[in-house]
């Protein structure tokens, strides 16, 4: 954990607002093929429990589940990508970029790495892992 006690943060156009009243945990990319769909490039997400992220209008967050359990949550605006979540952990994981700077976080790991699209240069200062 680190990264501040509380932080805010927004899709771009604005309409969804949240804030996180726990500390984050530590940015992991993930790579994976729905993740990198998904994004555009690589999910790259802090993450807090569920109880701990506070959506000003949740029901502006549209949730695509990829699998049983498995969701992504997505401004049905703009577009952008802002949590993600998986099946019953309690959980949420947050897309680093749409969190107010400075965030205090760092980059730590790479999941999925053998997923990364040929064109991506990946990061060797990160933990890597060819899976999760
Ligand atoms: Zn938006
Ligand atoms: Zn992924």
């Amino acid at each position: 954990m680190s990264g501040a006690t509380r932080a805010t943060g927004r899709c771009a156009c604005g309409a969804i607002r949240y804030e996180v009243t726990a500390p984050l945990r530590d940015v992991v990319n993930c790579h994976c093929e729905r993740c990198r769909r998904v994004t555009g490039h690589f999910m790259a997400a802090g993450q807090v429990r569920d109880d701990a992220l506070v959506v000003t209008d949740p029901g502006a967050v549209a949730w695509w589940e990829a699998a049983p359990g498995v969701r992504y949550g997505f401004c049905p605006i703009c577009g952008s990508t802002l949590f993600w979540r998986a099946g019953a952990r309690g959980l949420t994981s947050i897309a680093a970029g749409t969190l107010d700077p400075p965030t205090g976080l760092t980059t730590t790991t790479a999941w999925y790495v053998a997923d990364a699209s040929d064109y991506h240069r990946l990061d060797p200062g990160l933990v890597q892992h060819r899976h999760e």
